[in-house]
């Protein structure tokens, strides 16, 4: 059977694959948590911007109470929880016992999920329900910002170091400092060794990119869209930028 998601193979009378199964068990488990952080993004400022006045931080902000309140994950969840307690014959919804708060009702439907997941996999509308958790999941991380907070960080330069280099995107001009290996760099040199490495990718998102060159963001979409840059969950490659930069006078 093909996997209602991707092209790849669904066996043991699944709808999904088994990668597109342990992505979908993977976003389950985070939502709770992702709902809990949202709470924290409610007060203007925590968005990177800056800007606590501006259109976009209320934006945000409507966003991050939206989701702390569950106003998108708890129907979904609970539409399907439902439908898998009718199927397995278990204890209806309307008898069950009422949970104190919003966060134990979200970590209480999660569970239920990864835990019938085994099943569910084998009803012809996992797929659809599959999108819906990934769209959720998607929400989450647009609000809390985790993915682009765990991906501001660069590989250490220093040979043999494995450690990360955090960005502070508060202080961009500020020195950067291995926490593993206690190396000390300036921008410049930072971005001098970033051009010497050209195998290792530096992932950031437009806002950092445009701070650590100090150009537009309308300079830098110019890069983007008349060269390859390398992209990954709408991250951009900061040393193949870095490199264009240099070849092109006119950048
Ligand atoms: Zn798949
Ligand atoms: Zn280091």
């Amino acid at each position: 059977m093909e996997c209602q998601l991707c092209q790849h193979d669904a066996r043991d009378e699944k709808y999904l694959c088994r990668r597109c199964e342990s992505i979908m068990r993977d976003q389950l488990s985070d939502i709770p948590t992702l709902q809990q952080e949202a709470k924290g993004f409610l007060v203007p400022g925590r968005t990177g911007s800056g800007a606590p006045n501006s259109e976009r931080s209320i934006g945000f902000n409507v966003a991050a109470m939206d989701y702390s309140m569950a106003v998108d994950i708890l129907p979904v969840l609970h539409t399907y929880e439902a439908k898998i307690r009718r199927g397995r014959n278990l204890t209806p919804p309307a008898l069950l016992r009422k949970h104190p708060s919003i966060e134990t009702e979200v970590a209480a439907t999660a569970q239920f999920h990864i835990t019938h997941l085994g099943w569910s996999l084998q009803q012809d509308w996992i797929g659809d329900f599959a999108r819906e958790v990934k769209e959720i999941h998607a929400k989450g991380l647009a609000v809390t910002k985790s993915f682009i907070e765990k991906t501001r960080r660069i590989p250490c330069p220093t040979d043999q170091c494995k450690g990360k280099i955090a960005i502070d995107i508060e202080q961009i001009l500020g020195e950067v400092n291995c926490l593993k290996c206690r190396g000390s760099w300036t921008l410049y040199r930072l971005l001098q060794l970033a051009m010497a490495n050209p195998d290792r990718r530096f992932w950031l998102d437009e806002e950092a990119i445009c701070l650590w060159l100090n150009i537009t963001k309308r300079e830098l979409m110019k890069v983007i869209d008349s060269h390859k840059v390398p992209k990954r969950n709408g991250l951009y490659d900061l040393s193949t930028i870095v490199r264009i930069r240099n070849e092109v006078a006119s950048f």
